[in-house]
């Protein structure tokens, strides 16, 4: 079969561009191909929730269509609140269901994301080394959002050991490493090599892409993270705040924060001299959206300019859920703006982008709430000329490159995420 151009970049690049604003992409591919050189991040692992769950999740869709249906037979006025949102939704629909078309459409793309959790083969791969076996053998995983509460977290320290490329032992071949301790919390954790390397912290082990670093903190010492001079600041801020919702709380995956927390976000002192776009992930929440358009993005001072879709379908490419279903929406948004430094000079502005609105992007979700790395897709648009210099805030995994704040930043970095390559 011959493969198309569009087809062919997948492969590479994990990222498939439809000839409109639609993108299919697989977080997997999008991560190995850039990210790591000795590890890559499993497939099977990764999409876990999606590829198994298929029966359990027919049976709830059905039976919760059941129920709605029930529900339809009763006379319901939505409340002002809820008008709005379903506006909002009403304006959004034909978009998603074009792009749901377009997806649909592409018949090769289908076919192989039918077969993206058994990609690479990891599952032998990673017998062979042994590396998740252990972690299967250790239990559960490290709560660092409980680690760094305790009194002793200053304490705790992060081992990162370096590959040194001309030193192998005689015998086994394999590469001696240089180990550096420093501490693991309130602390700008860097590796600062190209390649990725291992790090550990007391028996748990983590894989720490090239040229990247985390700050690992609650919110209440974010401001360590503020530069000394807005040259070093960054043009890219990704923010993906734990928005109260009964969702996350229900399942206890990790705390959350009223609304108010968030005002105190110091996007201006992070946002570089010449700009940065600001890109923040929100819930479907009426309440939420008026509180970032009315509250949030004015006292951050970032002027609202587009907004993304992300789009989740499952392993056979139909929609994680249906539509038009109130509460469980099939979509998240990505609402984007521009932030003007704290010195900044306002003739500078002219060096914003033009943002495409209505770009939708479709993926298969991973695991609860982890989002799709939309870096790649964000780097045509940063303010000025300079180097890409980029942050995401509530972070709970890394990227070459980057820096990565939140109470757990290495969750998605512990070793049984990865595969040796
Ligand atoms: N973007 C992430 C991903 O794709 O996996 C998901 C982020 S999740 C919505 C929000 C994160 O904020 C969680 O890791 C949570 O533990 C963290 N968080 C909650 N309260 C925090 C606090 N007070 N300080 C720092 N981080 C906090």
């Amino acid at each position: 079969l011959v493969k198309s151009k569009e087809m062919i970049n997948f492969l590479e690049s994990g990222i498939y561009r439809f000839i409109s604003n639609f993108t299919f992409m697989d977080p997997v591919r999008v991560l190995n191909a850039s990210d790591y050189t000795q590890f890559r991040v499993s497939h099977s692992v990764y999409y876990n929730r999606f590829f198994e769950c298929e029966d359990k999740e027919k049976t709830r869709v059905s039976t919760s269509s059941k129920k709605r249906k029930r529900k339809e037979r009763k006379p319901y006025t939505l409340n002002e609140r809820e008008r709005s949102a379903d506006q909002r939704h009403q304006e959004a629909k034909p978009l998603l269901l074009k792009a749901h078309e377009v997806l649909l459409g592409a018949k090769d793309l289908l076919h192989c994301i039918s077969n993206l959790k058994s990609d690479g083969g990891d599952d032998d791969s990673c017998c062979s080394n042994g590396i998740r076996e252990s972690c299967i053998e250790d239990g559960k995983k490290q709560s660092f959002v409980e680690l760094g509460s305790v009194w002793q977290a200053p304490l705790y320290e992060i081992s990162i050991n370096h590959r040194e490329e001309n030193m192998t032992t005689a015998d086994s071949g394999s590469s001696l490493g240089v180990s550096r301790l420093v501490p693991a919390f309130n602390n700008l954790v860097m590796n600062e090599s190209c390649d990725d390397v291992e790090a550990k912290i007391l028996n748990n082990r983590y894989v720490l892409p090239g040229n990247s670093c985390f700050f690992m903190s609650d919110l209440k010492q974010i401001h360590d993270l503020i530069p000394a001079d807005t040259d070093s600041g960054f043009n890219l801020i990704v923010i993906d705040p734990p928005w109260e919702n009964g969702s996350a709380r229900q399942k206890s995956l990790y705390p959350t924060l009223p609304n108010r927390y968030f005002l105190s976000l110091p996007i201006k002192q992070l946002t570089h001299t010449k700009g940065a776009l600001v890109a923040l992930w929100v819930t479907n929440r009426e309440k939420l959206r008026t509180f970032v358009e009315k509250e949030l993005f004015p006292l951050w001072g970032v002027s609202y300019s587009a907004i993304f879709y992300w789009l989740k379908v499952k392993a056979d490419g139909s929609l994680i859920n249906e539509l038009d279903l109130f509460h469980h929406r099939p979509y998240e948004c990505l609402l984007l703006g521009y932030c003007h430094g704290e010195k900044m000079n306002t003739e500078l502005t002219s060096t914003y982008k033009h943002l495409e609105e209505n770009q939708v992007i479709i993926s298969v979700p991973g695991e609860y709430s982890r989002k799709p790395p939309v870096g790649k897709l964000l780097m045509d648009y940063l303010p000025g000329t300079g180097p890409a210099r980029c942050i995401e805030l509530f972070a709970r995994e890394m990227f070459a490159g980057w820096t990565s704040w939140g109470n757990e930043p290495l969750h998605f970095q512990e070793v049984s995420y990865f595969v040796n390559r």
